[in-house]
């Protein structure tokens, strides 16, 4: 695994690349956290046009929690069907509303513990969430983070919620904010699936993975 002066190393040279993420981005995926949820719950194993098209037919129809409450799982699932595992998700969408007007009065939530317990909420949902929504500084871990986390030996995990946990405490709060987007970045330019770019990565020289 990286040293401490390694990780301030790997941060430092990505800051310095994209300055302009250091500080707390402006633009959001949503101002209104209800949309915001749903849209990350429904986006699950679903390409984004995909995603934009099931909520868009939901939301056309019920945008909040009591009026996607009044629909059954059959009329949600019809309605989101552009996007993959609909049925799963209507089930997940359905218990998800029935908890916030239970637990939160219709409200989303804006900490940790009380989204991961919303049902269909996950890690991985949470982090967008809080990070994107609720302006906290949270690294997100999807599919291309979580492989140039484990490639490099920054941050360790078989799922992407096992590597967020690792990786949490290990960022310096200083490069918080950009975690997120620059390790996404790297693992769409450089550090790719198939063929990482390993000849061209500004971090070979302190990758455990590197030409492996
Ligand atoms: S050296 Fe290769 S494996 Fe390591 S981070 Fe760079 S591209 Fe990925």
């Amino acid at each position: 695994m990286l040293s401490t002066d390694a990780i301030e190393s790997l941060f430092h040279r990505l800051s310095k690349a994209a300055p302009e993420h250091l500080e707390a981005p402006k633009s959001k995926i949503g101002t209104n956290p209800f949309r915001s949820l749903i849209s990350v719950v429904l986006s699950a194993q679903s390409r984004d046009e995909m995603t934009a098209r099931a909520r868009d037919s939901l939301f056309a129809v019920a945008d909040s929690p009591a009026a996607i409450l009044a629909l059954d799982e059959r009329e949600i699932a019809g309605l989101i069907k552009a996007c993959g595992l609909y049925n799963m998700k209507a089930k997940s969408v359905h218990k998800l509303c029935a908890a916030l007007l239970e637990r939160h009065g219709g409200v989303v939530p804006s900490d940790r513990k009380s989204l991961e317990a919303l049902p269909g909420v996950g890690r991985k949902s949470t982090d967008i969430l809080l990070r994107f929504v609720f302006d906290q500084p949270v690294v997100a871990v999807d599919t291309h983070v979580n492989r140039v986390c484990n490639r490099l030996g920054l941050a360790r995990g078989k799922t992407e919620a096992q590597t967020a946990r690792d990786l949490e405490p290990k960022v310096p709060p200083k490069y918080a904010w950009g975690a997120h987007i620059w390790l996404l970045e790297h693992g769409k330019q450089i550090c790719r699936s198939r063929k990482p770019r390993c000849e061209a990565c500004s971090l070979s020289d302190l990758c455990e993975r590197n030409g492996l």
